[in-house]
């Protein structure tokens, strides 16, 4: 490209051509990097501590959609999202196979870490090495909430 770029300006001295060329690639990637750090963090956040649960970019979906509406035994239903992993989640209790939402897998129960509010399930598949949670979104908030405006 430096080349190049002599080549069509055959006038301009090596010394004042360098930065002109440097400079704007530089910048660019300059202004990714900042762009990049400025964008507000896509926490979710347990809603009863503010503990982070799990991003925006682990969100996964499983049998071809993220969101799943499921009823357990009891007949309570839960509304879902599947993430691919949520580091505010402790898995508590056993694994279990009977009465799964998602066939081949076994759940147990994901509590937050902090305040230990039951959160939603983690789902290992029982013969692969895969696995995700699936997180109740009622009980997650957005670290950083669009903005309302008035
Ligand atoms: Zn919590």
């Amino acid at each position: 490209m430096y080349s190049s770029y002599l080549l069509l300006s055959p006038n301009v001295l090596i010394t004042s051509a360098l930065p002109v060329v440097a400079e704007p690639e530089v910048k660019s990637q300059v202004d990714e990097l900042v762009e990049l750090l400025e964008q507000p963090a896509s926490a979710l956040l347990c809603k009863h501590c503010l503990n982070t649960i799990t991003y925006e970019h682990e969100r996964i979906e499983i049998s071809g959609q993220h969101i799943h509406l499921k009823m357990n035994p009891a007949g309570f239903a839960f509304e879902f999202g599947c993430f691919c992993a949520a580091p505010g989640c402790n898995q508590y209790g056993q694994y279990h196979s009977e009465a799964t939402w998602f066939a081949g897998c076994s759940w147990a129960i994901s509590l937050c870490t902090c305040c230990q509010q039951h959160l939603g399930w983690h789902f290992r598949q029982n013969d692969e090495n895969s696995s995700f949670y699936g997180i109740v979104l009622d009980k997650l908030v957005m670290s950083n909430p669009p903005e309302v405006s008035s």
